[in-house]
C-alpha cells in the first residue's frame, strides 16, 4: 500500500468524480458554463461529504488556462499547481488554526486587493470558518462586502447555524448532503478494486453504513481495516475493526424484547458483552435496527433505499410484520436515551439492562396512579361501575349478555358489556365530568346514599359488585409495584375463568399452557397472543379481547385463527377453539379530565378510601 492515505488519493478531481452532491455539482457548472461566478460562496455540510473537494475543482475549474470550462482540464500546468496546493493564489486557510484576527489580516485582508499573480482569480478557501473568533468574522466581513473582482471565496463549515446573519447574507449558499449507503459503498468498492483489495461484498456494505455519510471515515476505515487484514477484507474483519454486533445479533435482542422475554434479552446481552463489543456501538446499531424497522413497518420509504441486502431484508421484513410501529417507536426512543447514556463501561451496562427490563416487563414502569388505572380498567371490563345506594344484600347484579359483534372470520361471540364495547350500557350521570354539577350531588363518594357498611372495606364493595363470598383480600403491598397482569391479588374478571374446561384445566391455567405451547411453536405467533386478554371459557373456547390499539395483532389473530385453533388442540389435548374481539373506543369518549375525575371517583369507591391528592406521581 502506498504512503499516502486512501483518503487523500482518491480524493474526486473532478465535478464528474464527486459522489453525490449533485444539485451543488449543477448549480456550479452553471456558474462556470455562464461565465460569471458569485464572489462568495458558502458550502455547508457535515465532515467527510466533499465540501474542501468540491472548493478544490471549482477554483481549478476558474482558473483553468483552458478557459473557464464546467469541468478543469486537471492537465495545464496551473490545474496541477492548484491540485498539489503549489498555486499562490489559490489560498487554503483551516480557520480551526487561524482563529486570531491578526492571521485573518495577514492572509486575507490585507492581501486582496493584489491582483493574482498567475491565475484568473484569486481564491481563497476557508475550512471550518464558523471556528473564526468575532473580531476575525469582523474584519472578514469588510471584505466580503466589496471583494474585488477578481477574487472568489469559498466558505465551508460543517456548523452554519455558528454564522454570524451578516456573513451568511453575502454568501451564495451549498447545503451538502451526507452519501447514502450506496454511494458509499459504491466508491469503496471502486477503490478496493483499483487499490487491488479483495472486499468482500458484505464488509463494504457494513463500512458504508458505519460510516454514517462521510466518504471520507469510510476511506479511512478501509484503510485501517486493510493494515490489519491484509489484502483480503472480510465481513469479520471489518466487524471486528468496528467493534459491531452485526444483523443477527439485533435480530435476536429485538426477537427477545418482542416475546417479552427479560431472561433472554439478558443473555444476548451477556454473549456480546461476553464477546468483547462495545456497548456505545451496540447502542447504535440497536438504534439503527429499529429505524429500519419503524420505516418498514409504516412502509415510508422504499426498501431498497435503505441499503440493506435482500438477505438480510427478509428478516427485518417478517420481524416488522410482528410489531406494531408504536412499540417499534417506543424501543427506538429507549434505545435513543441510550446513545448518549454512558461513558464508562459500569454505567453502560446498568443501562443497557434498564432499558431490556423496561421493555420486557413493562409493569416495572408503571407509575402507581397509572397501575391503579389499569386495574380499575380491568374490574370495569367485567361489570359495570359501583352503583349508589346499593344495599349490601341486594342481589348481585350480574353483567348483561348482549351479542357481540360479529367477528371477521363470521362467528358471534357473546359480550360482556362494557364502557368501552357498548357505551349505551352504562349512564354517562356515573362518570360525572367536571360539568355535572347538579345539586342532586349524584357525585358518588362524596355523598354516599348507601349504608356506612357498603362503604367499609373493599372487599365488601367487591362483594356488593357481584364478585361473592370467596373474594379475597384486598391487597396489602403499596399499590403499582406488583405484577398488572395476572394479578392473584384481583379476582378473576369473570367467573367463567374458574369455570374448568372438561379437560380439568381452569381457563386461566388453559390459557397459560397454550401461551407456553405457542411460544415454542411459533414465535411471531405468541408475540400476537400475549396482547390479548382472556375473558374465559366456556365449553372448549377460550374468548379473548384485544385492546382498541392492537388492532393489527386482532387482524393477525383471525388470519391464524385456524392455526391456532390447532395449536390449541395440541397443546390443550383436546379440540378447543379460540375466538377474539377488537375493543372498540367509544365515540363520545369523554375528555382526558373527565376521564381523570371519573377514575378518581371509582377508585375511591371501589377501595372506600378518600383521595387526598391525585397529582401525577
Ligand atoms: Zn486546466
Amino acid at each position: 500500500m502506498s504512503t499516502v492515505s486512501l483518503f487523500r488519493k482518491w480524493r474526486s478531481q473532478t465535478f464528474e468524480d464527486l459522489v453525490g452532491q449533485e444539485a451543488v455539482v449543477r448549480t456550479l457548472r452553471n456558474a462556470l458554463s455562464s461565465g460569471s461566478p458569485a464572489r462568495a460562496y458558502l458550502f455547508c455540510g457535515p465532515r467527510g461529504t466533499g465540501k474542501t473537494s468540491t472548493a478544490r475543482i471549482f477554483a481549478k475549474a476558474l482558473n483553468c488556462a483552458r478557459g473557464l470550462m464546467a469541468e478543469p482540464c486537471n492537465q495545464c500546468s496551473l490545474c496541477r499547481r492548484i491540485a498539489d496546493g503549489s498555486c499562490m493564489d489559490v489560498l487554503e486557510i483551516d480557520a480551526a488554526s487561524h482563529t486570531q484576527v491578526d492571521k485573518i489580516r495577514e492572509f486575507i485582508v490585507d492581501k486582496v486587493h493584489f491582483a493574482p499573480a498567475e491565475a484568473r482569480f484569486k481564491v481563497y478557501i476557508i475550512d471550518e470558518v464558523h471556528k473564526l473568533s468575532t473580531s476575525s468574522f469582523n474584519a472578514l466581513l469588510k471584505t466580503l462586502e466589496e471583494p474585488p473582482a477578481h477574487v472568489v471565496f469559498i466558505l465551508a463549515t460543517t456548523h452554519p447555524q455558528d454564522l454570524l446573519p451578516t456573513i451568511l447574507s453575502r454568501c451564495q449558499r451549498h447545503d451538502f448532503h451526507r452519501l447514502t449507503p450506496l454511494e458509499i459503498r459504491d466508491r469503496l468498492t471502486l477503490v478496493a478494486r483499483e487499490e487491488g483489495f479483495e472486499l468482500d461484498e458484505r464488509a463494504a456494505d457494513i463500512l458504508a453504513r458505519s460510516a454514517e455519510g462521510s466518504l471520507r471515515d469510510a476511506l479511512v476505515q478501509l484503510e485501517q481495516v486493510a493494515t490489519f487484514a491484509g489484502l483480503s477484507i472480510g465481513e469479520e474483519d471489518v466487524r471486528t475493526l468496528l467493534g459491531l454486533a452485526g444483523r443477527a445479533a439485533m435480530n435476536d435482542l429485538v426477537s427477545a424484547m418482542a416475546e417479552r422475554d427479560a431472561r433472554m434479552a439478558m443473555q444476548r446481552l451477556d454473549d456480546l458483552v461476553r464477546s468483547g463489543r462495545d456497548l456505545g456501538r451496540l447502542s447504535n446499531e440497536l438504534v439503527d435496527h429499529l429505524r429500519c424497522l419503524l420505516l418498514i413497518s409504516v412502509k415510508a420509504v422504499e426498501n431498497d433505499l435503505l441499503g440493506i441486502p435482500p438477505e438480510e431484508m427478509a428478516e427485518l421484513e417478517e420481524q416488522a410484520s410482528s410489531l406494531t410501529p408504536a412499540r417499534i417507536m417506543n424501543w427506538l426512543k429507549a434505545a435513543m436515551d441510550l446513545q448518549g447514556g454512558a461513558r464508562d463501561a459500569q454505567r453502560a451496562r446498568l443501562l443497557w439492562e434498564m432499558m431490556l427490563i423496561r421493555m420486557t416487563v413493562p409493569e416495572v414502569d408503571l407509575d402507581p396512579l397509572e397501575d391503579l388505572r389499569r386495574r380499575v380498567a380491568r374490574l370495569e371490563a367485567g361489570y359495570p361501575a359501583p352503583r349508589q345506594g346499593l344495599p349490601a344484600t341486594a342481589p348481585a347484579p350480574s353483567p348483561p349478555e348482549i351479542p357481540g359483534p360479529p367477528t371477521r372470520t363470521g362467528r358471534r361471540v357473546p359480550q360482556v358489556a362494557n364502557r368501552q364495547t357498548s357505551p349505551a350500557a352504562q349512564p354517562r350521570a356515573e362518570c360525572p365530568g367536571p360539568s355535572d354539577s347538579s345539586p342532586s350531588g349524584r357525585s358518588p363518594g362524596k355523598t354516599p346514599k348507601g349504608p356506612p357498611d357498603a362503604q367499609e372495606s373493599p372487599s365488601k364493595v367487591l362483594q356488593d359488585l357481584g364478585w361473592g363470598e370467596s373474594v379475597r383480600p384486598a391487597p396489602e403491598k403499596p399499590l403499582g409495584f406488583g405484577p398488572s397482569h395476572p394479578d392473584p391479588a384481583i379476582p378473576a374478571p369473570s367467573s367463567s375463568l374458574r369455570a374448568a374446561g372438561s379437560s380439568g384445566l381452569s381457563a386461566k391455567d388453559a390459557w397459560q399452557r397454550l401461551l407456553a405451547f405457542v411460544k415454542d411453536r411459533d414465535r411471531r405467533l405468541h408475540a400476537v397472543l400475549v396482547e390479548a386478554r382472556l375473558n374465559g371459557m366456556e365449553s372448549g373456547t377460550l374468548t379473548l379481547t384485544f385492546p382498541s390499539n392492537f388492532s393489527w395483532h386482532f387482524e393477525r389473530f383471525q388470519k391464524e385463527a385456524e392455526a391456532l385453533d390447532a395449536m390449541a388442540r395440541e397443546a390443550l389435548g383436546e379440540p378447543f377453539h379460540l375466538v377474539a374481539t377488537l375493543e372498540t373506543v367509544a365515540v363520545d369518549a369523554p375528555s382526558p379530565r373527565q376521564e381523570h375525575r371519573a377514575f378518581v371517583h371509582r377508585a375511591e369507591n371501589l377501595f372506600s378510601g378518600r383521595v387526598v391528592d391525585d397529582s401525577p406521581v
